[in-house]
């Protein structure tokens, strides 16, 4: 099978709300990822971070050297450049220095009204400047409840990578976070959903690309993820890393997420 190397990855979301609370943050997850690569562990993941927009640069030039990348949590609908006031370009993310932008999670889903079309419209833009797109999908607590795990992740998956070719999809990422869990401390157990998702979500990318291909897609899950539950999770055949967030605003928290045993 093919090695994917995991990727621990944190979303900042709104916080924190101020330049200075990001820097002491960033000055906080460099350091510790300073002594995380010099540790000697040769199975290190690869580690990402979201921050807001306007910490972006700040976050670029602060963890330059250590290994960490940077990643947008959105991007607009508008290539650019041109008369969109208050939008950001995915050709403006990429030519920063970021690698990764996050797409379709719940709360852009939700709170946003993002639709799967306008995902699918933001992956082709995002992979279009050679960025890597983390793509979000998961079911919430009622469709849980209602065994639509699988077809409601088929369906994001389906329309969020319509038309990314087989060649493009080195570039994607999965995020498997059932929205029940996101922000909530529900404690995932690698044994129940999550594990069982994990597969479900790869003989889904199997059968829209190939098995083969699909082995090579990193799938990250996210939900309430910490110190104490990340280890069991990494365990699992087909979870390949995290996507962090609560825990991912507190350095210390962080950095046990990414030296998971
Ligand atoms: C997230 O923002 O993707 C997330 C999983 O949040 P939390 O870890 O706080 O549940």
């Amino acid at each position: 099978p093919q090695q994917r190397r995991p990727l621990i990855a944190g979303n900042w979301k709104l916080n924190p709300s101020t330049l200075a609370g990001a820097k002491a943050l960033l000055q906080l997850l460099a350091a510790n990822q300073r002594a995380v690569e010099t540790s000697g562990r040769t199975d290190l993941p690869d580690v990402a971070i979201f921050p807001p927009f306007p910490f972006l640069a700040i976050a670029l030039e602060m963890v330059q050297g250590t290994g960490i990348k940077v990643g947008a949590q959105n991007v607009g609908l508008e290539p650019g450049p041109g008369a969109f006031t208050g939008e950001v370009s995915a050709s403006m993310i990429a030519s920063m220095g970021c690698q990764y932008v996050l797409l379709g999670h719940s709360e852009r889903r939700t709170v946003f009204k993002e639709t799967d079309a306008q995902i699918n419209q933001k992956v082709h833009l995002v992979l279009g400047e050679g960025l890597d797109v983390v793509l979000c999908v998961g079911e919430t607590e009622e469709e849980y409840e209602m065994a639509l795990l699988e077809s409601v992740c088929a369906l994001q998956l389906k329309k969020g990578l319509s038309g990314v070719q087989a060649s493009q999809l080195s570039s994607i990422v999965i995020a498997y976070e059932p929205v029940w869990a996101i922000g909530t401390g529900a404690t995932p157990t690698a044994s129940a959903p999550p594990a069982k998702a994990h597969a479900i979500i790869r003989r889904l990318l199997g059968e829209m690309f190939t098995p083969e291909l699909a082995r090579g897609v990193v799938i990250q899950y996210g939900g309430s993820v910490t110190p104490e539950s990340v280890d069991d999770l990494m365990r699992q055949p087909d979870i390949d890393g995290c996507l962090v967030g609560g825990a991912s605003l507190v350095a210390e928290k962080l950095g046990r997420i990414i030296e998971y045993t």
